[in-house]
């Protein structure tokens, strides 16, 4: 069978291309998409001899998908550690599986575990450092909430982190103590960095390599076919993306890499190195800075202070003054840039800094962009509009208890939190991102979120009556939306002759789909440079 070859036809096919937005019919030619229309047999030709043929008999098939914000690492990761999210009620779910989790492994070792969520657990907090010695007293233990902004380990974790009763709080972040001033395990933000720093030996460059790929082969079975990682802090990542995208022989999904402006500012600077560098498989992104926390943590940054916590309006992550002074040195040498914001104060800065840049050197289609831009207000959603920057919100709304939004900001203000209509009203761009592993990358979760308005903790809730929007503003986001975030709409994210050929085919006709069953949806096969890297069982493709 010839190599990136491949028709599919009598489909239902959304191009998310104006000039012809449905077809029944794709082919793919030497992985670049050759035929887009109505005519199957033309379809076949234009693919090619010995062309796989894909009868679709009807069901969906999309442009690639394209997750515009997640962490490939990490979430490679969580997939190999102790389970943390599922079905998880109270401290001792935790501490059952942290128990278990220690009698397989060697003492001494790590016990890693991801995806907790205050909220959700029944005492309101994670296990503290002594129950969690209680079952686990010879293993280090690390566990992450789904933010991964707050973590909790035990007495070994922190004495292999270096925290003591006489540990100062580093800046930007927390170690929490009793009333006696002893450590209670429980690490907030820039404090759980000691914490990471200690468990990584335990990462292999094989190990690291393994995840990498698991998470690859996940994205995929999701019809996910492009990502952005949005957090690339050092070499030794930078080596493993390049080496998992020189193998050919496995399937793949391509990379756009957002570099950590600590790790990358300087070096970028000397080496002349801009956004778009790289390749279709393997391409240089935006500059990343963290300006402020979250909303679970009560340390994302906002004018007005939280409801439940009165004086307290969240923190910088660092000073602003730096900050500013590093978007433009950015800005000047030819980087897009991506700034995590989630409160409105944070959001505020960052077009301010953008528009500084602005005004010093004219670049009218940067695209810079803001990370989650979470807690929005009406005069900022109409600065996001006038002043070309793209907000990414995350499905944050997916991954974060609605009720605990109220009790932080008040129902006025959460109004305004990632109003997808309100957003696109303005022909704002939005492209949809799952922040995984924060949340999962599943698409059927993030178009019932989005379409919905909804949330998993309470499924019954309309959250934002005026900001659904329909299916088709959705799967645009999820497509057109993400590649022009990542300046690369003339090459993918929409179906026509001339783009690469990724394509998502759906187990079933979407446009039939009740939106409240959108999650129940999956991916039957994903295509990508017209190779089958994903397929479901009981799809058969022939010649
Ligand atoms: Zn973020
Ligand atoms: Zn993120």
């Amino acid at each position: 069978m010839a190599q990136g070859n491949h028709a599919l036809i009598n489909g239902n096919v959304f191009t998310a291309d104006d000039a012809q937005p449905s077809a029944t019919a794709v082919a793919i030619h030497n992985g670049i998409i050759v035929y887009v229309g109505n005519d199957d047999k033309a379809a076949r030709e234009a693919a090619g001899q010995d062309s796989e043929v894909t009868d679709l008999a009807g069901r969906s098939a999309t442009p690639g998908l394209i997750d515009a914000h997640c962490h490939p690492l990490p979430y490679g990761d969580s997939l190999a550690n102790i389970d943390l999210q599922t079905g998880v009620q109270s401290v001792q779910d935790i501490l059952d599986r942290v128990r278990e989790a220690a009698t397989k492994t060697p003492p001494g070792q790590w016990l890693a575990g991801w995806g907790y969520y205050t909220q959700t657990i029944r005492e309101g907090r994670p296990p503290n450092r002594r129950e969690l010695d209680s079952v686990a007293p010879d293993h280090p233990v690390a566990l992450t909430q789904r933010s991964g902004h707050e973590a909790a380990t035990n007495s070994l974790g922190l004495k292999l982190g270096g925290y003591t009763r006489d540990t100062l709080d580093p800046e930007g972040g927390l170690i929490e103590r009793d009333e006696q001033g002893e450590l209670t395990g429980v690490l907030i933000e820039n404090a759980t960095h000691a914490l990471g720093d200690a468990a990584t030996p335990d990462v292999t460059p094989e190990r690291a390599e393994a995840n990498l790929r698991r998470a690859v082969e996940s994205f995929l079975s999701f019809g996910i076919t492009s990502v952005g990682e949005a957090h690339l802090t050092n070499s030794d990542a930078l080596r493993l993306y390049q080496k998992v995208q020189s193998n050919k022989s496995t399937p793949r999904v391509r990379f756009n890499l957002m570099l950590a402006h600590r790790f990358a500012l300087e070096a970028i600077e000397t080496l002349g190195i801009e956004t778009g560098f790289g390749s279709e498989w393997l391409r240089v992104g935006p500059m990343k800075f963290f300006l402020d926390g979250t909303e679970g943590q009560r340390t994302a940054r906002i004018s007005q202070p939280y409801q439940d916590d009165a004086g307290n309006t969240g923190m910088w992550m660092f000073s602003t003054d730096e900050f500013r002074e590093r978007i433009i040195r950015a800005h000047l040498a030819g980087w897009q840039c991506a700034v995590h914001a989630i409160g409105d104060a944070a959001i505020e800065l960052t077009l301010d800094a953008y528009r500084d840049a602005q005004r010093q050197l004219s670049r009218p289609d940067i695209r810079h962009r803001i990370e989650h831009a979470s807690l929005l207000r009406p005069d900022l959603v109409d600065r996001l509009a006038h002043e070309n920057v793209i907000p990414v919100p995350g499905g944050r709304f997916a991954s974060n208890d609605y009720p605990v939004l109220i009790e932080r900001f008040g129902a006025e203000r959460v109004r305004w939190y990632q109003p997808w209509n309100s957003l696109l009203e303005r022909n704002i761009p939005v492209p949809v991102s799952s922040d995984a592993p924060v949340q999962s990358p599943d698409p059927a979760r993030n178009l019932w979120a989005i379409v919905n308005s909804r949330s998993e903790f309470d499924r019954d809730h309309i959250m934002q009556p005026e900001e659904r929007i329909n299916l088709e503003e959705t799967l645009l986001a999820y497509t057109r939306n993400g590649a022009y975030a990542s300046h690369e709409e003339h090459r993918k994210g929409t179906l026509k002759p001339g783009l690469l050929g990724d394509v998502t085919v759906f187990n079933t006709d979407l446009a039939a789909v009740d939106p409240l069953d959108l999650d129940q949806v999956r991916a039957d096969m994903t295509i990508v440079a017209g190779e089958v890297a994903f397929r479901s069982d009981g799809v058969n493709g022939s010649h």
